[in-house]
Order: structure tokens, then sequence, then C-alpha cells
């Protein structure tokens, strides 16, 4: 490609919103053959809202509630601001927790009021050694659904069944869809719950689901689909996607993202609607043919 048409091409993209922070990614974007979207606050918007609260056990709910909140305080996640959100809604008093512990991947676990306090995946409560009795099937029902299962455990007992929901964001289907008509196979990675996953893929029509990775899995998680299917473009948002958006043969950052994403990615989309990830394709195709 000549410079002067690269200079064109960005110039034309940076009007749609599309940063090309490095020129060879117009080029680089014509060969991808797939397209593998984070799925946390890039197909979603990201700011979850907890739909289901359910009490295990003798506990009361109010009691659950405000011990699970006064550990989420402490967190950052989108879960755990869906959380406290629902508690400070009743007017709950939530403790300070001492000894607080963030487990990326897993979820969070303190001490609060004397009490061992867990929060998280099912697979928190497995490597915590709290037995999930009959909790399988309940979580399953939710995620089929397309919620994020949770489990509340105090002092090794299970004490709630927990709901998250996180909207698809409104752009994102007309996204996906003219990705397809493009040809493009269109894949999401996510460290959430695979069930979940499944149900918002088959929704949105997405190929391939690669789920419950841990965030040093998303690099991996690319390899095999580049293996697959050839060149391929990564769209992510967060801190845990630098690496994916580096390792992509084309990384795409949503500009309201992490500055580290961002500092990580060849394209940067100035709004989170996914539709600039297909005007990024269109673009790079429209200077590709006029140089050939
Ligand atoms: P992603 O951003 O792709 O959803 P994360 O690694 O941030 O992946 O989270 C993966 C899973 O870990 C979540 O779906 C949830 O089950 C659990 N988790 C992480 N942080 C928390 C938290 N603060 N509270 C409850 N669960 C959490
Ligand atoms: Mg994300």
């Amino acid at each position: 490609a000549t410079p002067t048409s690269i200079m064109v091409g960005t110039g034309r993209a940076a009007e749609l919103g599309v940063l090309f922070r490095k020129g060879d990614a117009l080029q680089r974007l014509e060969e991808v053959r797939v397209v593998a979207f984070d799925k946390t606050g890039t197909l979603t918007r990201g700011q979850p809202e907890m739909t289901d609260f359910a009490v295990v056990g003798d506990f009361s709910e109010a009691e659950v509630l405000a011990a699970v909140a006064a550990v989420e305080a402490r967190s950052e996640h989108p879960i755990a601001k869906a959380i406290v959100a629902k508690a400070r809604a009743r007017d709950l008093t939530l403790a300070e927790p001492e000894a607080f512990e963030a487990i990326t991947g897993y979820g969070v676990c303190a001490r609060v009021g004397g009490r061992e306090v867990l929060v998280g995946a099912d697979r928190l409560m497995k490597r915590e050694g709290v037995a999930l009795g009959e909790m399988e099937e309940r979580l399953a029902e939710l995620a089929r659904r397309g919620r994020t299962p949770l489990l509340a455990a105090i002092d090794g007992r299970i004490a709630a069944v927990i709901g998250v929901a996180d909207p698809v964001k409104p752009g994102t289907p007309a996204a996906i869809a003219a990705l397809h008509e493009q040809g493009l196979k269109v894949a999401m990675i996510t460290g959430d719950n695979a069930v979940t996953a499944r149900a918002i893929a088959e929704e949105l029509g997405i190929d391939a689901v690669v789920a419950e990775v841990l965030p040093a899995g998303k690099v991996e998680a690319l390899r095999r689909l580049r293996g697959e299917h050839g060149p391929l473009a990564f769209v992510g948002d967060g801190i845990n996607d630098a690496p994916a958006l580096a390792e992509a043969d084309v990384g795409i950052a949503i500009g309201t993202g992490t500055d580290v994403a961002i500092e990580a990615a060849d394209v940067v989309l100035m709004s989170g609607d996914l539709r600039g990830v297909v005007n990024a394709f269109a673009i790079s195709r429209a200077v590709m043919r006029n140089i050939r």
C-alpha cells in the first residue's frame, strides 16, 4: 500500500471514530478471517445487575446480602458493584471486612463480623472445599437464562445462590450480522460461566465460544482459534485483555475501556458501539482495493 492511500484511509477512519494507531493494521485487517470478542464490557455493557438472590439454609436474606455486599464493597469487579448496589438500595449496613482477598477468575473472600465469607463462581467453592450440595442444578438453570451464576458461603456452608445479568449493547447484534455478511467467523472469549456464555452466544449467533478462561488463558485461546480459522482480530476493553490485544494479528480496543488495553491495541474505537469494528473492516477493504 502506498503511504498516501494509507493516510487517506486512516483519515477517513478517524472521521468515523476508528483510530488506526499503526498504519499496517489497515493491511493486516484485510487478511483477518475471524473476529474474537471479549464478552464483558465489549459485547455486553459491562454494567451487570443482580437479578436473582436466593438464600439457602437457615440464614436470613438481609444477613446474607449484607455480609456478601460487605466483601464485594472492596472489589472493583462489575459483579461486585451490582451486588453492592442492591444492598445499598435496601439500606443495609455494610460491616468493615477483614483479610479481604480477590482471587482472579474465581471471586472474593474476607472475614465479616468474625465469619468467613466467600462470593464467587462454583469453582471458588470447589477450590475452598465448600460442598455444593444440590446447588449445581440451580446454577445451571440461571446460566441457561444467560445469567452469571454465583454462590455465597458463610463459614464453609452455602448461604445464597446469586444471578447477575449483563445486557448486550444495542449495537452488538447488527455488528455481528455485518461481520457474518462479510464472510468472517465470530468468536467470544470470556472468564464467565460456560453455560452462560453459550446462552448469550446463541442469542447473538456467535460461531465459537471459549469460556471459563482465566486472564492468562485468553492468549492461548486466541492461538487455538488462529490455528483453526486463520488470522484474527481481537476486540476487548479490560486490563485483562491487554495480552490478547497484543497477541492478535489486529488488536482492537474500545476507547471507553482501560488505558492498558488502548496501549496494547493497533486500532481504537472512539465509542463502545461495535459497529466501529465493521467500519474498520470496510475501510481496510476500500483502501486495499484502491491500491490493487
Ligand atoms: P470476565 O471479565 O471475562 O467475566 P473475570 O476473570 O473478571 O472474567 O471473572 C470471571 C468469573 O470470576 C466471574 O464470572 C465470576 O464468576 C468470578 N468473579 C470474579 N470476580 C468476582 C467478584 N468480585 N465477585 C464474585 N465473583 C467474581
Ligand atoms: Mg471486558
